[in-house]
């Protein structure tokens, strides 16, 4: 049989896919034959001209995901654009730096919120439809900060923590009814969630000293990851966290 990476017929819902890392993997996705709805705040335009390049369908779901009200809606305008869900990607995501001994509560709970309680609220909605046409693939964007502390950016270590502890969670009780959740932990990809990093010199270099690639990844680089995990080609892995960065946790 030949290993399938293959997503034609299939339909992709895509978070914060406007810019960075969701819209390389939004593109990616429809490259590899997937219709593909993009839910976020901001104007995809540009996205939606690139997946319509590639002939596949783009469905544009406006939604702010910093609370979990546009949820359901958010499903069923998927479901209505598409038909069906068979790939999902929570890559919308949010950072707060500050340093710890002043770091406030609202920005505490607007990264876990987003990053973490909208991904779950989302994954559910979209599970419950995948459950019952028996297949899926659920694929969390995570960050080194899923293995690691980080500095001056708590709530988003705390968030990212949990974002693999539920694609575990959600893997075990998915996998009997055909659902694989599994993540990916990018490594420091630029875009505009790193630009600040990449502009203080002392922690770019420190930053890239770091990284057995020797540079920042591109979102591109994730985006191979994410048709494989959306693909038959991962229908026997679920619950993995597959970190695509240059090296930095082998170090
Ligand atoms: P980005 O360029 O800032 O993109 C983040 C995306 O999330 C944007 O589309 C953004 O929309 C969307 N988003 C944020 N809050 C939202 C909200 N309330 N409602 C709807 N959409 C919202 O950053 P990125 O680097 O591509 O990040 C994508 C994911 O990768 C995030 O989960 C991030 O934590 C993760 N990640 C990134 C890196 C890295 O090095 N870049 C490393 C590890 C993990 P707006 O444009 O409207 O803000």
């Amino acid at each position: 049989m030949a290993i399938s990476f293959d997503l034609t017929g299939k339909a992709a819902l895509v978070t914060g896919a406007n810019t960075g890392i969701g819209q390389a993997i939004a593109l990616a996705l429809s490259e590899a034959g997937a219709d593909v709805a993009v839910a976020g705040r901001s104007e995809p335009s540009e996205t939606l001209a690139a997946i319509a390049a590639t002939g596949r369908k783009a469905v544009n779901i406006k939604a702010d995901l910093g609370s979990t009200e546009p949820v359901q809606r958010l499903v069923d305008e998927a479901l209505a654009g598409l038909r069906r869900i068979d790939i999902l990607v929570n890559n919308a995501g949010i950072i707060r730096r500050d340093d710890l001994l002043d770091f406030s509560e609202a920005d505490w709970d607007a990264v876990i919120d987003t990053n973490l309680k909208v991904l779950f609220f989302l994954s559910q909605a979209a599970a419950r439809h995948m459950a019952e046409r028996g297949s899926g693939k659920i694929i969390n964007i995570a960050s080194l900060l899923t293995f690691q502390g980080g500095i001056r950016v708590p709530s988003y270590a705390a968030a990212k923590s949990g974002v693999g502890g539920v694609t575990k969670a959600m893997a075990n009780e998915l996998a009997p009814k055909g659902v694989q959740v599994n993540a990916i932990a990018p490594g420091y990809i630029s875009t505009n969630n790193t630009a600040a990093l990449q502009s203080d010199e002392t922690r770019n270099r420190q930053i890239l000293e770091r990284i057995p690639s020797g540079c920042w990844g591109k979102p591109e680089d994730i985006a191979g990851a994410a048709v494989f995990l959306a693909a038959p080609a991962s229908d026997y892995v679920t619950g993995q966290i597959l970190a695509v960065d240059g090296g930095w946790l082998a170090r």
